[in-house]
């Protein structure tokens, strides 16, 4: 058996993905990829492919095989398509841990496969979690799985809790920076464009994501994703806005002592611990120089203006269904921001216009989540072209 961790990259075209790989090229005798996806960028995943050698490559979009197929054919290197090859290939045998860099609801079916087969997860996509915490984290122990966080608030936390395995989490802060528009009020958003959406102040990341964090939703999605992840109570989660990005979040003991990590955002840094944990691997990133920062600041994070956040912990406190429901009708509005069909600020509206519509169910099972999903993207979708 190899002595090189086998990483199965799922989404390894996009910013976590091809983050991922500059870390793996940067450790060639710790790390090998052995599975590489991708949804449609057909020529970026072939270029992965050639260079980093995986067993398997899977593109999602069928329609794109043959491309793949063809570009691939002499390497030696196995060509899948679909969705279910990309649940299949997480269960290879070699595999040591599925990184699931995919956006959306679409992390989901592949994680399950995942666990199901016994891989520790690094999970950056946390709309798994948040469809589905309760399902998968259940999975997760029962399988003895790990699932090592990728974001950064989560990783911020779980390398505050080492060495504190019996010591109670009183509560936990998440850090947001707010976002391009923080500070801003409703009336200051209301012909907000794409491109001023997409401006991220510290981060570069996918666009889904980049606007969920304009909206806030982002810090709500990482809100439920932290509940599941450390088992928490809704009232032990607590946002703070901090615009620096340099803490990455905080836990707070009952002793009153708080841990907070910290450093310059750079997201290879959490996506390395995950797969390492609990080693440190040294990097040539640059360091925090706190001269350079004399002032770290915090503030309240504005739910009135930023209604996303708001309806996350809704959503949250309400349990079953909602979360997954949310979700969706993000998923939807999002999409349709992106291609101009609808303002900033009806995002939130519609996605609680959504939640609101929707009946609570309890105690789901998986079905009733891809039934759910369904309903809600129908829902948003419909409300998207009658606006
Ligand atoms: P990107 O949009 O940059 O990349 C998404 C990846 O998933 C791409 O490889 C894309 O393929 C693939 N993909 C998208 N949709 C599908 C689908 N339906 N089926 C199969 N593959 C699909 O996203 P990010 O890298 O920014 O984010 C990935 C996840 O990590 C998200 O859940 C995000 O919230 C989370 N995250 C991201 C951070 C960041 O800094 N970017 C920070 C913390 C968390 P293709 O390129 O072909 O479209």
């Amino acid at each position: 058996m190899s002595e090189k961790k086998q990483i199965a990259l799922l989404g390894s075209t996009g910013s976590i993905g091809t983050q991922t790989l500059e870390v793996v090229a940067a450790y060639p005798d710790k790390f090998e990829v052995s599975v590489l996806t991708a949804n449609r960028n057909a020529d970026l995943l072939i270029e992965q492919a050639i260079a980093f050698r995986p067993n398997v490559v899977v593109i999602a979009d069928e329609s794109l095989y043959g491309k793949v197929n063809d570009a691939l054919f002499d390497a030696d290197i196995k060509v899948y398509a679909g969705e279910e090859a990309l649940a299949q290939v997480t269960q290879m045998d070699e595999i040591d841990v599925v990184l699931t860099a995919l956006v959306g609801f679409s992390g989901l079916k592949p994680t399950i496969a995942a666990i199901e087969a016994g891989k520790n997860i690094a999970l950056a996509n946390k709309e798994t979690l948040v469809v589905a915490g309760e399902i998968i984290t259940k999975l997760a122990k029962e399988k003895g799985v790990n699932i090592y966080p990728v974001d950064s608030e989560h990783s911020a936390i779980f390398q505050c809790l080492v060495g504190e395995f019996h010591n109670p989490i009183e509560k936990i802060y998440l850090t947001a920076s707010g976002g391009p528009f923080r500070g801003k009020k409703r009336e200051d958003l209301l012909e907000t464009t794409k491109e001023q959406a997409l401006k991220h102040p510290n981060w570069e990341m996918g666009a889904k994501i980049t606007i969920d964090s304009a909206s806030m939703m982002n810090k709500g999605l990482e809100v439920i994703e932290a509940k599941w992840l450390f088992g928490l109570k809704n009232e032990q989660i607590d946002v703070i806005v901090h615009p620096q990005s340099i803490i990455h979040s905080i836990v707070q003991f009952e002793d009153g002592s708080m841990k907070a990590q910290m450093g310059l955002p750079d997201m290879k840094l959490p996506i390395q611990y995950a797969l390492t944990y609990p080693n440190r691997l040294k990097t040539d990133f640059e360091r925090f120089d706190f001269l350079n920062y004399p002032n770290l600041t915090f503030e309240k994070p504005d739910m009135e203006t930023f209604t996303n956040l708001k309806l996350a912990y809704h959503a949250m406190e309400m349990g079953g269904n909602m979360p997954c429901v949310l979700n969706a009708a993000n998923e939807v509005t999002v999409a349709a921001f992106l291609n101009d069909k609808i303002k900033f600020l009806q995002i939130a509206e519609i996605n609680e216009a959504v939640l609101k519509g929707t009946e609570l169910l309890k105690l789901p099972t998986l079905e009733n989540l891809f039934e759910a999903d369904s309903k809600a993207r129908a829902m948003a979708s419909e409300l998207v072209t009658s606006v």
